[in-house]
């Protein structure tokens, strides 16, 4: 789907919902995908993107942001402590903050250089034992050990199971950002961000419905 008719399912979707146009981000996931289709989407104007793997971002990044200027760059994939010092130099955005030894590498990386991404912190909606993420019972505590350390993340992210209805994931990851006091909420794909939008997402994450299907799943 071209990514203007993306961008005219968002329109839609914020009016729908009552939201104000603009209201949602559209982070257009490149992971994986040739390069000219994203070069394609680039010369659109486009200039949010995201990615799964700091290698591979690193590996592309640096030359397109000389090439078209600012944009953003979020990360949306797992990450690891020993990359940890590559993802705050290359990303705009982490999406991934899923652990507290990830939370104290990202404090200790905060104090020597004085900033970091804004930080989305994952919660497990779906309490999968294979997926990433802090289980809602303990996202409490993990919020209060990252204002302990100086983090301030700036909203919630979830990935619902697959092949069930995302809508109650969507919805208890708003009504946690809201006991929290937190405005971001990443969710939302390509299947589902429509409903997410209606959930009060601030930040979709759409890959295949931009720039067609991945070459090899992740
Ligand atoms: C790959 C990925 C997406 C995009 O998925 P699509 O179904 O292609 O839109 C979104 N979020 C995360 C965390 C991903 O890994």
């Amino acid at each position: 789907m071209a990514l203007v008719d993306i961008q005219e399912r968002i329109r839609q979707a914020e009016r729908a919902a009552d939201r104000p146009e603009g209201a949602v981000a559209l982070i257009a996931v490149s992971k994986v995908q040739p390069p000219d289709r994203v070069e394609a989407v680039l010369a659109q104007g486009h200039r949010m993107f995201g990615e799964n793997y700091v290698q591979e971002a690193a590996a592309k990044w640096p030359a397109w942001r000389d090439r078209f200027g600012p944009l953003e760059v979020h990360m949306i994939g797992p990450l690891q402590s020993n990359k940890a010092k590559q993802a705050v130099d290359l990303f705009d955005a982490i999406h991934t903050l899923d652990r507290p030894s990830l939370a104290q590498k990202l404090a200790g990386l905060q104090q020597t250089r004085g900033s970091l991404p804004r930080l989305f912190v994952q919660v497990n909606t779906g309490e999968e034992p294979q997926k990433a993420g802090v289980l809602p019972a303990d996202l409490p505590a993990f919020l209060r050990d990252c204002r302990a350390m100086d983090l301030s993340p700036i909203g919630l992210m979830c990935i619902p199971p697959e092949g069930q209805d995302s809508t109650p994931h969507f919805a208890m990851l708003a009504r946690m950002a809201a006991e929290h006091g937190l405005a971001g909420l990443s969710m939302g794909m390509s299947g589902d961000f429509e409903a997410a939008i209606a959930h009060g997402a601030t930040h979709i994450r759409v890959g295949s419905a931009i720039f067609g299907a991945r070459s090899y799943p992740v």
